[in-house]
């Protein structure tokens, strides 16, 4: 049995998580799930998924969940307190951790399993934006196995040879696809006027609200093309990105003959969660099949045409940031991250999460990084940053 930890398990993909590992009692174990504060979501997990642990990272939490198991008479054990996550991950008796935490939160605990050598699936993208190379060196020296749960990613991690020795000679260009979110057929000028129940209501994939407005912005395709540069290893120049509004298509791979191999599905996470969690083999998911006998037609346009850069002018700061000093994509992560906060507290407006992210990028330079204190420093020093060039804006 691989005994799984869920880091972040009350969210979107947790829950997916979940839903999987049910549907194949005998293959795994749930050792652990954390979440930060949502305790009657983490009381509805523990009494159905029975988890060894349940780490709630808000300390007041974990003690409101540990009285609320022990009258149900549920045997988890409650720990309580942010140091508990890298802790339960890298437990011993774990083999897979599944990192589905949003945001900079989730660095330590994901190059904590990585240290230790743990199957590591990695939702938690920002996690790889921030860490880049001191992130990739710990999978590296843990020998741990990282594999991909963004659909994007698991889709060109499908589309290559099981030989990772061969990827670099192979691989002519990695091509992301984006659905474009909700606004793609707004006039850019309108975005102004973007709330964020609108933001959320993404058309093709129901998320977490942070990566609702991430892909509303295109931000998000733009920590996907970071995060693509690391798990694959290839230049920032052979990363494309390419708009279809049906998200069949999950991403391709063109290679160096300019044969072209693509993986398609329904838009269900389930299935490159399962993915990572049966590598290299397959089984069922839950995900319902295509059907392409009542597929209209699969369309695709330019991200870079000129009202795409208008209506998502974040997507470039992508390949900015990567030929910038090591650290500019922490010093993006973090400014976006405040700004999305922002924007969802109605603070700022929709297209000022773009200003928010410009002045940071701006202002803050960074310096060598060369542990995980230097990347949680930068990463605190740019949030500063980002509030103080809030203050300034006219909502
Ligand atoms: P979500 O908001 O639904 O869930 C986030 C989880 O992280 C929750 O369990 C929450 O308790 C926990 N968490 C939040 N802040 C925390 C903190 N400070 N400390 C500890 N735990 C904290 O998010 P989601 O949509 O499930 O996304 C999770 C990650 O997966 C993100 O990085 C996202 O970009 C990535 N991802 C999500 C999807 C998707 O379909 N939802 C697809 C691809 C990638
Ligand atoms: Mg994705």
């Amino acid at each position: 049995m691989q005994q799984v930890v869920v880091l972040g398990a009350t969210g979107s993909i947790g829950t997916n998580t979940l839903d999987v590992m049910a549907r194949h009692p005998g293959r795994f174990g749930l050792y652990a799930v954390t979440a930060a504060t949502k305790v009657d979501a983490m009381v509805d997990i523990c009494l159905k998924h029975r988890p060894r642990y349940a780490v709630m990272s808000d300390k007041r939490a974990a003690l409101d969940l540990a009285s609320r198991l022990a009258a149900a008479g549920a045997l988890t054990e409650v720990l309580g307190g942010a140091d508990m996550l890298a802790a339960i991950a890298c437990a011993p008796e774990v083999d897979t951790v599944m990192a589905a935490i949003v945001g900079a939160a989730g660095l330590e605990s994901c190059i904590a399993a990585a240290r230790a050598g743990k199957r590591l699936l990695l939702a938690n993208k920002e996690a790889l934006v921030v860490g880049g190379d001191l992130f990739m060196h710990a999978v590296q020296e843990g020998g741990a196995t990282l594999l991909p749960i963004d659909s994007e990613h698991s889709a060109v991690f499908q589309s290559l040879p099981d030989d990772r020795g061969q990827w670099d000679a192979c691989i002519d260009k990695i091509i992301l696809t984006a659905s474009g979110g909700p606004f793609r057929d707004w006039d850019p000028v309108r975005l102004r006027e973007v709330t964020p129940e609108q933001a959320c209501a993404h058309p093709n994939w129901v998320m977490g609200q942070k990566i609702s407005v991430d892909s509303a912005t295109m931000m998000n395709k733009a920590l996907e093309v970071i995060e693509a540069r690391y798990l694959f290893g290839v230049l920032p120049s052979k990363i494309e990105v390419v708009i279809h509004p049906q998200s069949v298509i999950h991403s391709m791979v063109q290679f160096v003959d300019n044969s072209v191999v693509a993986q398609l599905g329904t838009p269900d996470m389930r299935g490159p969660i399962a993915y990572g969690l049966s590598w290299p083999q397959r089984i069922h998911t839950g995900a319902t099949a295509l059907n392409f006998a009542s597929m209209s037609a699969l369309t695709f346009s330019s991200s870079d045409s000129e009202i795409n850069q208008r209506r998502y002018p974040g997507l470039r700061l992508a390949w900015e940031c990567m030929a910038a000093a090591p650290g500019t994509t922490a010093v993006l992560n973090a400014a976006n991250e405040v700004a999305v906060d922002a924007f969802l507290n109605r603070r700022i407006r929709f297209d000022q999460i773009h200003q928010v992210n410009l002045a940071a990028l701006e202002r803050v330079h960074p310096p060598s990084i060369g542990s995980l204190e230097d990347l949680m420093a930068l990463d605190q020093q740019t949030r500063a940053v980002a509030r103080d060039a809030m203050v300034t804006m006219t909502f």
